[in-house]
């Protein structure tokens, strides 16, 4: 029967152990999943469980297998720093020396000896029953999280916190900086957000930062990647299954020819001594009836002799017996001598063909190669069903430009618009209030963002190209392109103009020599937009046409509408439909990969430019 005693010891042994190393706990600290490790067994477990992920996400709980997130923010930590920053257990802390039965805290500190039941978290301390009630009873203390010491009541469940900042010891998150859609504390606001000016109280979230439509989406947006990542995972395991049949199906076929090769090498052997067998009877037959026929004359002769011999003699006085029989021997004899005579010899040799001794020193029976590709997968950008998408207008301003005929996304949802008027780029947010502004040494027309901080700017009356940084708004290069230049677009090193005479693309923009002319004919060429096949797509207003060219200048299609006219600016989603504005018919057109017409959006007054936010289905339109 289980005494209090048993209890206690239960308490203070299995409760000390730590699961890992099966040892009392040094340093414990505790997951959220609510299992407590040692810190160094935990971070030996983090390590090992992450060695192929990268980035290193989180781990499973060594106990329960449950997921546990990396703590801190996305890839602020590296693995063998996790460990640490989950929080000690400080109950198993405190009582994780000796085996002695555990006190109520405050009774002790009364120098009374009562048994402690339960667990404040907050001040990390064990109480009694009685000290307990008291803890609920008074006001300071009686919002404190109280767990009981018995079953697994040394590992408490965290509280799920959202809104404490895990930058800046969980201050609470109060504010969002508008600019990076980002909560912020206190401290956040002054060391990371120093140069953002908008800011409201998270309460006072608003359509454009949370909103039905933005939580809709966003939703859609973590199921789809979940199930595109799912999908990889289908595909890699099913690539597992693909591969053990592969090799069940080249076992069965190497069993089949390695089993033909035995039976047809047995049987050829079996043939061969057969004819082996064969060839040496047959020989030895020949042998022996030219044996007898040898034996034949032999025994021909040895009657012969036997018989005459014995009448010869080598004396002097000769009977006629004697004389006949010689001339009979000599008669026999000269008959049998004169008889054809051969000796027969056979011999048989077998060789081996060489084919047949390569078997033996065979190295290998097939040749095995395996072929891997890894294929980069691009989630940014869903697959919109345009015809029919929601067009939501998130924001509009009166633009800060006297003549807006380009524009780009910067960071940060920041704008940056090209004013041909005044010669200069205005910055601004996207409620249109300005942030900074750079004059030009011509007049700006065409834009195209390049790489993470680069700006592209035409020229169009000094044929110059200018590279502006996009953070600063500095001039870092300027390029004399020797033409006229308006629309530009840049994807990797290629880039290409809009020209009013060519269109022109440079392999590198620096290198002039680098440029080619992808079409010569009169062209009205506004804008130009590149696709991700490296395709040009350009608008040629006078004649109110949109077509797309191959690297090599071979035109792949031609669009025009009767309700498109004076296409200005256009641009390519990720998935190469094409958005492209009609000045004059208020309207943009989207136009699929392959020149069909997908939809007009209408609402729109005398636009010019349009561009993506990359990565999103986030548009600017300029009107002018
Ligand atoms: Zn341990
Ligand atoms: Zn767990
Ligand atoms: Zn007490
Ligand atoms: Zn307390
Ligand atoms: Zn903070
Ligand atoms: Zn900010």
């Amino acid at each position: 029967m289980a005494t209090a005693g048993d209890e206690e010891r239960s308490l203070t042994t299995d409760l000390m152990l730590c699961s890992i190393c099966l040892e009392q706990y040094k340093q414990p600290v505790s997951l959220p999943c609510s299992h407590s490790f040692c810190l160094t067994c935990l971070s030996t477990h983090i390590i090992t469980a992450c060695v192929n992920c990268d980035p290193p996400l989180g781990f499973p709980c060594p106990l329960c297998r449950k997921f546990i997130p990396a703590p801190g923010k996305f890839k602020e930590y590296s693995v063998d720093q996790w460990a640490k920053l989950f929080p000690e257990n400080k109950f198993l802390a405190s009582v994780a020396v000796g085996t002695k039965p555990i006190y109520c805290k405050p009774c002790q500190e009364d120098e009374g000896e009562s048994k402690a039941s339960s667990w404040c978290m907050d001040c990390s301390e064990v109480l009694c029953d009685d000290c307990v009630k008291y803890h609920k009873k008074f006001r300071p203390t009686r919002g404190h999280v109280i767990g009981s010491l018995n079953g697994c009541s040394a590992n408490f469940c965290q509280p799920f916190v959202l809104d404490k900042c895990e930058a800046h010891d969980g201050r609470k998150l109060e504010l969002i900086c508008k600019e990076h859609i980002s909560p912020c504390c206190s401290v956040c606001v002054i060391k990371e957000h120093v140069g953002c000016k908008r800011f409201c109280q998270l309460e006072d979230a608003d359509e454009n930062i949370v909103g039905p439509h933005n939580v809709k989406t966003l939703q859609a947006d973590v199921k789809l990647l979940c199930s595109n990542l799912e999908q990889i995972i289908t595909d890699e395991k099913n690539n597992m299954n693909c591969l053990d049949d592969a090799s069940d199906a080249f076992a069965k076929e190497l069993s089949e020819i390695t089993t033909t090769i035995i039976d047809t090498v047995k049987r050829l052997e079996e043939k061969h001594l057969g004819e082996i067998a064969k060839l040496t009877k047959q020989s030895k037959s020949k042998l022996e009836e030219s044996v007898h026929s040898v034996e034949h004359r032999v025994n021909y002769l040895q009657y012969w002799k036997e018989r005459l011999f014995k009448n010869m003699s080598n004396e002097t006085n000769l009977n006629t017996n004697t004389v006949l029989s010689f001339m009979k021997m000599k008669q026999i004899y000269e008959n049998i001598r004169k008889l054809d005579y051969s000796k027969l010899k056979i011999s048989i040799q077998t060789e081996i063909f060489d084919s047949v001794q390569k078997l033996t020193s065979l190295s290998c029976l097939a040749k095995t190669t395996s072929f891997e590709h890894q294929s980069p997968i691009d989630f940014d950008l869903r697959k919109l069903e345009l015809k029919c998408a929601d067009v939501i207008n998130i924001s509009e301003f009166t633009s800060p430009c006297s003549a807006l005929y380009d524009g780009e996304f910067l960071s940060c949802d920041k704008l940056l618009l090209t004013d041909h008027k005044n010669r200069r780029c205005v910055m601004c947010d996207t409620e249109g209030e300005v942030l900074q502004e750079i004059s030009l040494p011509g007049t700006p027309w065409g834009m195209c963002v390049r790489g993470e901080n680069e700006v592209l700017v035409t020229l169009s009356d000094v044929h110059k190209v200018v590279v502006l940084d996009s953070n600063s708004l500095e001039i870092k290069q300027s390029l004399s392109v020797d033409c006229s230049c308006y629309g530009i677009a840049t994807s990797g090193n290629t880039t290409v103009i809009g020209t009013r005479e060519s269109i022109v693309m440079f392999q590198d923009l620096s290198d002039k020599n680098s440029c080619r002319t992808l079409s010569t004919e009169k062209e009205n060429i506004d804008d130009v937009a590149l696709d991700k096949d490296g395709n040009v797509i350009v608008s040629n207003y006078s004649e109110a046409i949109v077509k797309k060219l191959d690297k090599s200048g071979k035109m792949l299609f031609k669009y025009a509408h009767k309700e498109l006219n004076k296409p200005f600016g256009l641009t390519v989603d990720g998935h190469g439909n094409i958005f492209v504005n009609g000045n004059d018919t208020n309207n943009i057109h989207i136009v699929s990969n392959d020149g069909k017409i997908i939809r007009i959006l209408e609402g729109v007054q005398n636009p010019t430019c349009i561009k993506f936010l990359r990565g999103s289905y986030r548009f600017l339109v300029g009107e002018c």
